[in-house]
């Protein structure tokens, strides 16, 4: 999608610290990071939020996003430690940009805080 800055992430048109890639999905670091380790797990297909996907997508996409951060949760030596994954879907979620990506935070203990 033209006007989407995960989109120019990875056509290169943004600059980004990327940090892994599958085939459906690339990570980068978060531009203003909230915990030692924060990354953002990004689907190559625009999606832009939870909201559109359709079942195959789902299927797919999903467990991509997951193994994706599971590996770098390894390679950033946070896996047994524990982390957090985060999706934000739409305004009251906080969502800003609407390319669904997952959160994964780490490398300390993280707050807690969910709620309204
Ligand atoms: P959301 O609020 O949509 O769940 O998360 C969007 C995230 O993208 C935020 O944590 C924000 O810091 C990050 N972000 C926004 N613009 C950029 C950018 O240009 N580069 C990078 N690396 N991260 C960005
Ligand atoms: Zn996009």
């Amino acid at each position: 999608m033209s006007d989407c800055i995960f989109c120019k992430i990875q056509l290169g048109q943004i600059p980004a610290k990327k940090i892994a890639e599958s085939e459906l999905a690339f990570a980068i670091a978060d531009i203003s990071p909230q915990a030692p380790v924060h990354a953002l797990v990004i689907p190559k297909k625009h999606v832009a939020s939870l909201n559109e996907m359709g079942a195959e997508d789902r299927e797919t996409i999903l467990p991509d996003l997951f193994a994706l951060a599971d590996r770098i949760a390894t390679e950033k030596g946070i896996r047994a430690q524990g982390y957090r994954t985060v999706i934000n879907n739409q305004l009251d979620a906080g969502q800003t940009v609407f390319h669904l990506h997952l959160h994964v935070l780490g490398g300390a203990k993280l707050k807690g805080g969910f709620g309204a």
